[in-house]
């Protein structure tokens, strides 16, 4: 017969498919002796089984039963007594903790009946009568979907009525009220009445977790974050210990150490007289946990100890759960607890001293992601006001500006802004590209605004919905105090906080020490960071380079660990006062005209690939012959059709504008992106591309003549077809046979057009090396516009789990994945030689370098501030 329950005292930490998360931390802790209530879990076996068949498994009912009449033994109690009645609670534990599956029913047991046996034997009768009408609360809530307010607004008008100002101000007949006025609710919502027999009470329970696998926030959480839909929940079944039975009562939670800083001692919340919901709901205000040593020194010494024990056995920080039962300590939960990015590393560089874990270890649990939030702005607390609100942080930094609630005005605004909408949608996006940050009250993390923040790499924080915004009004208020457009606020998209005036912002520590203005001897949050990226530098196999087009940008990615640099992109260096040469170029109507056009740019570029050279001495640096489609550099249609018909209008000679404005109908493209671009411009206009060869090939002998070691390497884009490559190649020997006194410079291509990829085979042996331009790929592969489609339609896409990332910020493995270990299997076997990297955004992406360490790049290239977190991250990736 299959075993689908299992005793806590049968579990243990590893069985978390089996057991679900708290059940198997549970297990653990009752091995270790610790005092847990007795108590057994409905394993994700069953759920499976009902989740596939719609019924439970025959065997659970039995198995429940016998688990059951075990636990009844120890506790001498037994449910349903009316006497002395054991009551439960019933828990949900999935292997992954999930937002949106049920968490707790207390009180499972309790009925008209066994409330009288409650009563007797906790001596408590406003105790019992709090107990009911918690269950039927939450029972109502979960097993039945009774909307909270229902429960909350009955709860209101008891307090009202009796003048209290929270529940421990009404008294055991006014609660004993309320339960009647619950009972009420409970059967003019669900159509009966609440259940008196404490095994259906039970049995209800356990299907509802079951059932809770599949609602909707948590089907969407499942499918965005990959986590297979067939897992189950498992059920954990606890006798009931009581925090508020008494001031010699109460539950807590607690840190083994400060999860914010990372400093060594316990940190807690405590709260007498109460049942851990109270804790969490921020009811009553909790006193910190050191207070317990004088409320009760015997079970706050034990908790120490516990707590000691805890941290060494599971040899990281732990959070836990606990209540004391009139001065009897009980421990209901405990995990390896969620930290700051700063605390994950101060913590595992602490675990290294302190002999507990290994290097490797440690860089097992930092990430780049957290060293990507440490590299933000962030706003000097120390003289902060309390914040107005707090919301979800969205998009980390640290925002100030005058808040403004329309786009356009935001737009307009001179100096900085933030947005504060309701929400946003498509049309607010000059508004977001022009502001600070973007302050929202209603959606969360996959908003518009928060998808489209962290795309553009802008604070934002959304869903505070305690901010009653009011755009017609250009104000908004939130408990009492009223922000006027104008007015400046503060946003921290690291916590999700909304301060009114304008806070300081402090730089990174960790970007400062990058930047080498701190060292680590100064902080440990640093010494930490050095400590853990030096050893990842040392385990990594993945080059890193940098994506660069200035000198200072060379410089700082120096600075900031890269070997070289992997995309120099030439087009913005014809930006500013360039543009008009560029101009003439596609203006010139004849051969002497673009011949002079070329000649004055010549020497621009040269300069600016020779002092890119010199930054990166004894570095590779590719540089990428010009890609975007050149009206790009044009003034746009409209502009000029609007210019050259005013003109017109009053009779006037609209001049160089009217022979602008031919130039750009002719050159005009539904489609930029899918035009004429990167080696097809290259081939239309070979002139340019030989340019651009030159100016690299003499910014190289000048170097080789200044003593330098110039590494330049050229790059062609947007390849689709080997003969493309061939010829521009073709053309480029030419010309760089021609210049005497400078290294072999290797001539590559990116790979970017899928069938690039799908050709690499043939591509390979005109190229000495590929680099995979992401960016387009994944435009390409998925037919998505880059510059469309993130506003556009990403956030439905996100919330209904399509994906869950944008496919422009972590690389799709499954499907743009496969086009690139096709390209870098069959171009590796054409050439065994080939230099493989990569350059598109995904090269910074902590789990996308993940996947190019596993697929054999040898670099990944990406934006300075980037290089820590790939270092990082490509030295964890090798970590099995
Ligand atoms: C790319 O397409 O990934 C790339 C690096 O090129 P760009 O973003 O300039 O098109
Ligand atoms: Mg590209």
């Amino acid at each position: 017969m299959p075993t689908y329950v299992y005793d806590f005292v049968e579990g243990n930490k590893d069985l978390k498919d089996l057991l679900g998360g708290k059940g198997a931390n549970l297990c653990e802790m009752t091995k270790l002796g610790l005092p847990v209530p007795p108590g057994f879990i409905v394993s994700t076996d069953a759920c499976r089984v009902y989740l596939r068949t719609g019924a439970e498994p025959p065997e659970l009912a039995t198995q429940i039963g016998d688990h059951l009449r075990l636990l009844e033994g120890r506790m001498g109690q037994q449910l349903g007594d009316r006497n002395d009645p054991l009551l439960l609670s019933v828990r949900s534990g999935a292997k992954f903790s999930m937002p949106g599956m049920m968490e707790t029913i207390l009180n499972v047991g309790l009925t008209d009946t066994t409330i009288a046996g409650l009563i007797r034997h906790s001596g408590d009768e406003r105790f019992a009568w709090d107990a009911y009408r918690r269950l039927i609360s939450m029972f109502g809530k979960t097993v039945y979907g009774v909307p909270d307010e229902l429960f909350e607004h009955a709860l209101d008008a008891a307090k009202r009525a009796a003048g209290a100002t929270n529940d421990l101000g009404l008294s055991a007949s006014q609660l004993h009220e309320l339960v009647d006025e619950y009972k009420k609710i409970f059967a003019e919502y669900t159509g009966r009445d609440f259940p008196q027999a404490p095994h259906e009470q039970l049995q209800l329970a356990v299907r509802s977790v079951f059932d809770s696998w599949n609602s909707e926030r948590a089907t969407v959480y499942r499918r965005q974050e990959r986590i297979p839909a067939d897992l189950g929940t498992a059920v954990t079944v606890m006798a009931m210990v009581f925090g508020n039975l008494g001031a010699n009562s109460g539950t807590g939670v607690a840190f083994t150490r400060d999860p914010a800083t990372g400093a060594r001692g316990v940190y807690g919340d405590y709260l007498a007289n109460a049942q851990g919901e109270d804790v969490v709901a921020g009811i009553r205000n909790t006193l910190p946990l050191q207070e317990l040593e004088r409320l009760d020194p015997r079970s706050f010494g034990q908790l120490m100890s516990i707590m000691d024990r805890l941290e060494h056995h599971y040899r990281d920080l732990c959070d836990i759960e606990f209540t004391i039962e009139r001065g009897k300590l009980w421990m209901l939960q405990t995990r390896v607890g969620k930290r700051t990015a700063a605390a994950a590393f101060i913590i595992a560089s602490q675990l290294i001293d302190e002999g507990v874990i290994d290097v490797d270890e440690a860089l097992r649990r930092v990430s780049g992601e957290q060293l990507m939030r440490l590299m933000f702005p962030a706003f000097d607390l120390a003289h902060a006001d309390q914040p107005i609100a707090t919301g979800i942080p969205a998009s980390p930094g640290a925002a100030v500006g005058r808040a403004i609630f329309e786009a356009h005005r935001a737009a307009a605004e001179p100096g900085p802004t933030i947005l504060v909408r309701r929400e946003t949608n498509p049309d607010d996006m000059p508004g977001i590209v022009a502001a600070q940050g973007i302050l929202t009250s209603r959606g969360g993390k996959t908003s518009h605004a928060a998808v489209v923040a962290r795309g553009l790499g802008k604070t934002c924080v959304c869903g505070a919905d305690a901010l009653d915004v009011d755009i017609e009004d250009r104000s908004f208020t939130v408990d009492g105090v009223t922000v006027r457009e104008g007015d400046v606020i503060s946003i921290d998209g690291t916590t999700g906080n909304v301060y009114v005036g304008q806070l300081p912002v402090r730089p990174s520590p960790v970007v400062r020490y990058f930047e080498g203005e701190l060292s680590p001897m100064e902080d440990p949050l640093i010494a930490a960071v050095d400590r853990l990226i030096g050893h990842a530098d040392g385990k990594r196999r993945l080059g890193v380079r940098a994506n660069a087009d200035t000198p200072d940008d060379a410089r700082r990615a120096r600075r900031f660990g890269a070997a070289g640099i992997g995309l120099c992109r030439t087009e913005h260096m014809f930006l500013g006062e360039r543009r008009v040469l560029i101009e003439r170029l596609i203006l010139a109507d004849t051969k002497d005209a673009r011949h002079a056009a070329l000649e004055a740019l010549l020497p621009l570029q040269r300069n600016d690939f020779i002092e890119i050279l010199a930054e990166m001495d004894g570095l590779p640096v590719v540089v990428r012959l010009i890609d975007p489609p050149l009206h790009e550099f044009l003034p746009p249609l409209a502009e000029l059709t609007a210019k050259v018909a005013t003109a017109q209008a009053r009779g006037e000679d609209p001049g160089r504008d009217g022979e602008l404005l031919a130039a750009v109908a002719r050159m005009h493209e539904q489609n930029p992106m899918l035009g004429l671009r990167g080696v097809r411009l290259g081939l239309v206009i070979p002139e340019l591309f030989a340019m651009q060869v030159r100016a690299v090939a003499q910014a190289a002998a000048v170097r080789v003549a200044a003593g330098g070691d110039p590494r330049p390497e050229i790059m062609v884009p947007l390849v689709g077809a080997v003969q493309e490559l061939e010829t521009v190649r073709h053309q480029a020997e030419a010309i760089l046979d021609d210049i005497q006194g400078i290294p072999q410079i290797p001539v590559g291509t990116m790979i970017e057009v899928p069938r690039a990829a799908l050709t690499a085979g043939e591509i390979a042996p005109a190229a000495d090396f590929f680099s995979f331009g992401t960016n387009d790929l994944t435009q390409m592969g998925w037919g998505f516009s880059r510059d469309d489609v993130e506003a556009a339609f990403f956030p439905r896409y996100l919330q209904l789990g399509i994906f869950g990332a944008s496919p422009f910020e972590t690389i799709d493995r499954t499907g743009i994945g496969r086009l690139i270990r096709i390209a870098v299997q069959e171009g590796r076997a054409a050439r065994p030689d080939l230099v493989v990297g990569v350059c598109g955004e995904h090269g910074g992406d902590p789990e996308s370098v993940r996947f190019f360490h596993e697929v054999g790049l040898d670099y990944v290239s990406c934006s300075p501030f980037r290089v820590p977190v790939a270092r990082l991250e490509a030295g964890r990736a090798t970590l099995t």
